[in-house]
């Protein structure tokens, strides 16, 4: 470094290698004992040789850990293996996904600031916008998560933020993320895309122009179910001088148990999303031709409205969540069908999480989007028949069973 500054180790590995490689080796050099499995550092500060040291690294002229608010070598490993995977030069971690977006916010915007956001985004993210940071003097626009037109005609002078996620929760509408991000630029703005649902095994927005991935590694990055996580991946440079400090002051931080719990969870993401993406493609072409199913949404179906651009930005795969509407007629009936199904699984867990390896099912309407009035519901087009499956790593037949069961007592009564 030309400024003389004292930095952290980093592991040697050949430049060229794959991600699968850096999702099991990217992070910190073992330590002096030569460990292979990454160290769990449970500890809030750290110990300095003397005080001439500890007021350098206090400020900032040599990298080193002082104090696990804002510095942690667990912690480390895992912003370093992640920024890695997304192909980003920095990554800071949060204590959950919505604090990464809380964090991004908080450093890149100002009282006056506007942002732009897909309307069909997660709905704490709608509710953080809106409610929260609205209160601060940060306004935001929403605008239909398909129609780059809207996107583009929602830009202000002010406009210095474009946030989307894609596919969205439950019905996987896809955005252009290339098209977003040339908006964003000729404005002068950052475009953050949240990459919960395909995590970078499958899609890097990156590479298609993106600024900012927000990350829960409450998903599939931790990919057991376990913990609450999550974090911002970006340019080194604007983490460290608009992020960092807003960390430091605020204490948005990620403890290093569950910054440990992810980073070994990484290890297996590539496949686990191969193995689960496959299943969920399965299962959506059998649903598909189901007489119980009305409408199956899925990105890997030709069906799909946006199958072509799902195929190039995810990498020819369609993920691993599944969302299906039975058939019914009226609200009444449709949500007394939805439940009927639901409930007579005996393999699924009923629960909104997903990411995990063990299948997941829920009710978008009384549960994740249960908030939102019913005109709300409609124009997001969750309609009260509708089911999400958060496709795991049971056995394909198993889950075909499963469905199965509710669907063709359905079928039988229609
Ligand atoms: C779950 C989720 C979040 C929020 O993450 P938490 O870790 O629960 O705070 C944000 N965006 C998407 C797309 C999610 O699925």
């Amino acid at each position: 470094m030309s400024t003389g500054k004292k930095m952290l180790p980093r592991v040697s590995l050949p430049a060229d290698a794959r991600l699968e490689t850096l999702a099991l080796r990217e992070g910190l050099p073992p330590s002096q004992w030569g460990e292979n499995s990454e160290a769990l550092y449970l500890t809030s500060s750290f110990v300095h040789p003397d005080a001439a040291t500890a007021a350098r690294r206090f400020a900032d002229e040599e990298e080193a850990f002082t104090y696990s608010r804002f510095t942690n070598p667990t912690v480390l490993m895992m912003e370093r293996r992640l920024a890695a995977l997304e192909g980003t030069s920095g990554c800071i971690a949060t204590a959950s996904g919505m604090s990464a977006i809380l964090l991004l916010v908080m450093g890149l915007l100002k009282a006056g600031d506007h942002v732009v956001c897909s309307q069909s985004v997660f709905g704490s993210t709608i509710k953080l916008l809106q409610d929260v940071m609205g209160r601060f003097g940060i306004e935001s626009t929403f605008v239909s998560q398909t129609d780059v037109a809207q996107w583009q005609a929602a830009m202000r002078p002010n406009t210095k933020l474009l946030f989307a996620e894609s596919p969205t929760n439950p019905l996987t509408e896809i955005c252009d993320i290339a098209a977003l991000a040339d908006i964003a630029h000729a404005g002068g703005a950052w475009l953050a895309v949240d990459n919960c649902f395909c995590s970078p095994a499958l899609q890097q927005p990156v590479k298609f122009g993106a600024d900012f991935i927000i990350h829960s590694g409450t998903k599939y990055l931790d990919g057991q179910g376990r913990v609450i996580a999550g974090a911002v991946c970006g340019p080194a440079e604007l983490i460290q001088a608009k992020l960092m400090p807003v960390q430091r002051s605020a204490g948005m931080t990620l403890s290093p148990f569950n910054a440990w719990i992810v980073l070994k969870g990484m290890e297996t993401l590539a496949v686990r999303m191969q193995a689960q993406s496959e299943r969920a493609l399965q299962l959506a072409e059998w649903l598909e031709a189901h007489p119980a199913v009305a409408r199956v949404h899925y990105p890997g179906l030709k069906s799909h409205p946006q199958h072509a651009l799902a195929m190039a930005q995810q990498g020819g795969s369609g993920a691993a969540v599944v969302s299906f509407d039975v058939i019914g007629e009226g609200a009444d009936a449709l949500r007394a069908n939805a439940f009927s199904v639901i409930d007579a699984t005996q393999v699924c867990s009923i629960t909104t999480n997903l990411g995990d390896t063990k299948t997941t099912i829920s009710h978008p309407a009384t549960t994740s989007h249960g908030r939102l009035s019913e005109a709300q519901r409609q124009a997001a087009g969750i309609q009260q028949g509708l089911i999400r499956v958060a496709v795991g790593l049971d056995h394909i037949d198993d889950l075909r069973a499963d469905l199965a069961r509710g669907l063709d007592a359905l079928k039988n009564r229609a």
